[in-house]
């Protein structure tokens, strides 16, 4: 592993990652719910950030992808850097009331539960199996950075509980987020892909794809079968990118996810122009600001 990246790389690659996460929501949110095939009818090779689809969104618009993430972000830079279930809990379900352009049924139960209960973690649910607290976690490794790895698990896993508490979805969130960690520290392709993904799919061979995973549902092994094809099958964030959202079905949020992973391993400079000026600006602006603020915060 590379030795820890200079505070200035470090932010660079925590805003790479941040906008990653944006951009692919944005990307693949046009395709969500369509087939490859259908994609392919209607766009050719999807490529741009138009807007549309189902959620008819305007153009550069997230969705609950990057405002969950967002949401929570503003909870541990309210809370000086901690990752606090009651604080997040409060920001998910402030995130809620204001009516988000979407939101996934196990997130809606999750939070209904919080404001029913009080209580910040959802029973353990065998079933309950969706990648909702997966697209959201970037936040709490951005926190952790500088703690020990217990600490980061912690923090994931305390942000996933409130609405995910299942053993696939748990497994997910801990692989990416020591992917994340190592990629912005400086690791390369190969190097995250023996480090982390090898001994995740060892330890957890449901994750293994026996075929080209198209038209992933929200369920997290499906997911993450599909974002792991795209980044180690490709080279660079665009191709890479432009390879998940085309398979359709959850795209937006496979988008999300391989966004931030392949950000923060290729860098500010790999993000494509094109696509960061069609991004909403103010959703652009928030991504940067708290991307540098909680990884400040945790130095
Ligand atoms: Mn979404
Ligand atoms: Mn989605």
């Amino acid at each position: 592993m590379s030795p820890p990246a200079e505070p200035e790389r470090l932010a660079s690659r925590a805003r790479a990652s941040y906008l990653g996460l944006a951009l692919g929501d944005a990307l693949g949110a046009t395709v969500e719910f369509m087939t490859p095939e259908e994609i392919r009818a209607t766009h050719g090779i999807h490529q741009k950030i138009v807007g549309g689809g189902w959620l008819r969104l305007k153009l550069g618009q997230v969705t609950d992808d990057t405002t969950m993430a967002l949401a929570l972000g503003e909870a541990i830079l309210g809370a000086g850097g901690r990752v606090e279930a009651q604080a997040v809990a409060q920001a998910f379900d402030a995130w809620m009331r204001a009516k988000p352009v979407d939101i996934g049924n196990t997130v809606r139960r999750g939070l209904l539960h919080y404001r029913h209960s009080g209580q910040t973690q959802v029973p353990l649910d065998e079933h309950a199996a969706g990648n909702g607290a997966l697209m959201r976690m970037l936040p709490a490794v951005l926190a952790t950075l500088n703690e020990d790895e217990t600490e980061m698990q912690r923090a994931c896993l305390v942000q996933a509980h409130i609405t995910h508490h299942n053993p696939l979805s748990d497994a997910a969130i801990l692989c990416v987020a020591r992917m994340l960690r190592r990629a912005l520290a400086g690791e390369d392709l190969p190097g995250l892909y023996a480090a982390e993904v090898l001994p995740f799919l060892q330890a957890h061979p449901v994750f293994v794809a026996r075929k080209r995973e198209e038209n992933p549902s929200g369920y997290v092994v499906d997911t993450m079968r599909a974002v792991l094809q795209a980044l180690f099958d490709n080279h660079d964030f665009e191709t890479t990118l432009i390879d998940v959202v085309n398979r359709g079905g959850d795209a937006d949020t496979t988008g999300a996810i391989t966004g931030m992973i392949a950000g923060a391993l290729y860098g500010e400079a790999a993000l494509p122009a094109r696509w960061l000026r069609a991004l909403d600006p103010g959703v652009r602006e928030r991504c940067v600001k708290q991307a540098e603020g909680l990884v400040r915060a945790d130095t």
